[in-house]
């Protein structure tokens, strides 16, 4: 038997009889399970659980948080998922006992304090992104642009115009449009790029017909460009019959300054778990709240929250409404700590956030171009695309450069997307980075274009310092180990 670990099994320090609990006396009569449930539930032996000491079990758990990479250990550049900085303010309030022990069964007279925050959340959603009403319910980005995508369809088939049966989805999209259009019951067509990286407008008049449902755009779009045709762009889709989905899973490179609604959009998503500091990563719990115009408000997810007098209310009297979502009403929890920091900073510090985001993006952009070829040389917005072809002639590719960063601490850029630009590096910094943090990773990654050069097979062969080394990734995928040890 081979151990996979170096630290503290489970199972195999288990001794019959040691606990690592100390309950109170019973204070209630024993009861019969067999009495209450049936007896096929019912355990016929107990159960094999490890029997340890408090003290063992927290070695074990201290040791795989270890393991673990998050924003709280280190700097995060990884492009499109917003890997800021999760202020622990946010975290007290939601301690708070009315908002961790409401219960979603409460009558709403007793939850009144959270159905507030709620009500008072989707209000200042509707500031910022210029919209009409917006639903919490949506538990991820994806989520949010298949409940958009459905609203926009149940608004067509309510206008009978059932052609319209195609989204279009620029080239440089995020992978979840094509994907949340096709769930959606959509065909996805592809509109190009230019060689600015924009949307070609003359290849979307060429896309755009009595056949289209929607054009799902991202703005900033992945390569971190703001689309300065978007007016334009509306113009032609809504001229056609069709409706306007913005992709605000990135929305720190614009917020305060400009709003999806004011461009004409008739639905947006926002993600929570990024612009607005929800924790994420590991699939943890997110929120893709949508926005809607005045003009598909009535298909919104029920229940909404809405007013009524003095009260807040679970409104599920709505007719055209395309139904709930998700159980219950959305991820409260990130609630919670995006209307904690939407309050903590303020309109004015939204905007600087915007501010930020998009200067350290183009200060570490400016920066890295000397050593690595800039496929698109305006400004950029949050986020840039690097291409790493000038060290794939070297015999060093994308991919090695991201497991080299790891032996500095680092975690990489995401890499080899988008899909238009050769070996890509895609680098969001955030605004949360002090200047020092943005250099010493700036000079980390010039080092390791230095060594490209003159030693390529300390990057080629990375990374050394891990606890595990370069894995072969087919394998990985083909025989996956999923047990902890191995025979
Ligand atoms: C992260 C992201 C999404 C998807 O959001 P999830 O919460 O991961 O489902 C969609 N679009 C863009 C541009 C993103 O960055």
């Amino acid at each position: 038997m081979q151990n996979n670990t170096d630290f503290p099994l489970l199972f195999e320090q288990t001794k019959p009889g040691r606990t690592g609990y100390s309950l109170p006396p019973l204070d209630v009569p024993e009861t019969d399970l067999s009495e209450v449930f049936e007896s096929a539930y019912i355990r016929s032996e107990p159960a094999e659980l490890p029997e340890l000491s408090e003290l063992q079990i927290i070695r074990h758990y201290t040791a795989l948080s270890r393991r673990n990479y998050g924003v709280d250990s280190g700097f995060y550049p990884l492009g499109s998922c917003t890997m800021k900085y999760n202020p622990k303010i946010n975290e007290d309030v939601i301690r708070m006992e009315g908002f961790s022990h409401v219960h979603p069964y409460q009558d709403t007279k007793t939850a009144q304090g959270a159905l507030e925050l709620m009500f008072d959340l989707q209000e200042q959603l509707k500031e910022i992104t210029g919209m009409h009403e917006v639903s919490l319910q949506p538990a991820a980005g994806a989520h949010g642009e298949w409940t958009g995508l459905m609203m926009i369809r149940a608004l067509h088939e309510k206008n009978g115009e059932m052609q319209r049966t195609k989204v279009i989805v620029p080239d440089s999209a995020h992978g979840t449009n094509p994907a949340s259009a096709t769930v959606a019951g959509f065909e996805s067509v592809t509109v190009k790029s230019n060689e600015e990286g924009l949307v070609d407008l003359d290849d979307l008049r060429r896309v755009v017909g009595e056949d289209t449902a929607a054009l799902m755009l991202t703005n900033p779009n992945t390569l971190g460009l703001f689309e300065k045709d978007i007016l334009e762009m509306a113009k032609i889709v809504h001229e056609a019959g069709g409706k306007l989905y913005y992709d605000g899973a990135n929305l720190n490179a614009i917020m305060g300054y400009t709003r999806p609604g004011d461009m004409g959009f008739d639905v947006v998503h926002l993600n929570l778990h990024k612009t607005f500091t929800g924790p994420h990563g590991g699939g943890g719990p997110g929120s893709g709240p949508v926005g809607v115009s005045e003009e598909l408000a009535a298909f919104l997810p029920k229940p909404v929250v809405r007013r009524q007098g003095d009260e807040i209310i679970l409104d599920e009297n709505r007719p055209d409404s395309i139904g709930r979502v998700k159980p219950y009403y959305g991820n409260f929890g990130i609630n919670v700590r995006a209307y904690t920091y939407i309050r903590t900073m303020g309109p004015e510090g939204l905007k600087r956030v915007s501010e930020y985001a998009v200067l350290n993006a183009n200060y570490m952009m400016r920066r890295l171009s000397e050593a690595f070829d800039l496929p698109y040389t305006q400004h950029c917005k949050h986020e840039f695309v690097l291409s790493g072809r000038r060290q794939k002639k070297l015999g060093v590719r994308t991919l090695d450069i991201a497991k080299r960063l790891l032996d500095f601490g680092y975690h990489p850029p995401t890499i080899y997307f988008p899909l238009n630009v050769e070996e890509a590096l895609m680098i969001e910094p955030t605004e949360t980075e002090a200047k020092e943090t943005l250099d010493s990773f700036i000079d980390t990654m010039l080092e390791i274009a230095a060594d490209a050069e003159s030693h390529p097979e300390i990057v080629q062969e990375a990374p050394h310092t891990t606890v595990v080394s370069r894995m072969d990734e087919t394998t990985a995928a083909r025989k996956p180990i999923l047990r902890y040890i191995s025979e």
